[in-house]
């Protein structure tokens, strides 16, 4: 039977998502487009360093929603590209799966061209250059949570909550923080042992 180029295409994407050099491409191109972003909006910013900061802060809290709601909602129902290598990381914690390098920094980029449709541009390329670092420290995070054993009590609190999740996978999707999942009733509290 003749496959269709677009399942060989798809297939050949989700192979090379879960490479290492897939992995440390996506970072290293996340990096340059937060570097961009944040010194052309440094640059752009007509108001204070007070609006500056502004939309720094609003961009590393709208991220922090992000990361929660795609992980809650697009990796963990059926969304193809997404659940597929999220199923294999949570198959596999210390592999490489991830997304392919070239999707986020796209979605990263058209964000920040939205952005500068709505609001002035300095200050939507500094929330977008915003948006970009919370991704790039999430990623970091994610991968340091499953590859270093902290010693630091708080470090060890703070990476057990994704490792409960790796065990119960209906709570805990904050991996950077555990706002969202107090705010929506998703953080994991251990049940009482029945006898
Ligand atoms: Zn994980
Ligand atoms: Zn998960």
């Amino acid at each position: 039977m003749k496959r269709n180029p677009w399942r060989i295409f798809v297939d050949a994407v989700m192979r090379m998502s879960a490479t290492r050099a897939n992995y440390w491409s996506e970072l290293g191109v996340d990096g340059v487009l937060c570097v961009l972003l944040l010194v052309l909006g440094w640059q752009r910013h007509a108001g204070g360093p007070l609006t500056a900061l502004l939309a720094i802060g609003l961009g590393l809290f709208a991220f922090s929603f992000i990361e929660y709601f795609f992980h809650r909602w697009m990796f963990h129902t059926r969304v193809p590209l997404f659940a597929q290598g999220h199923d294999q990381h949570h198959a596999r914690p210390l592999g490489y799966d991830s997304l392919p390098f070239f999707l986020p920094p796209a979605v990263l980029l058209a964000l920040a061209g939205v952005f500068v449709l709505l609001m002035p541009t300095g200050f939507a390329l500094l929330l977008a250059g915003a948006i970009t670092f919370g991704y790039i420290v999430y990623g970091l995070s994610h991968f340091i949570i499953h590859h270093v054993r902290f010693r630091q009590p708080l470090l060890r609190r703070w990476a057990a909550a994704h490792h409960v999740h790796h065990y119960h996978p209906e709570s805990n999707f904050g991996v950077t923080t555990p706002l969202w999942d107090v705010l929506l009733g998703t953080r994991y509290v251990r049940q009482p042992r029945s006898r």
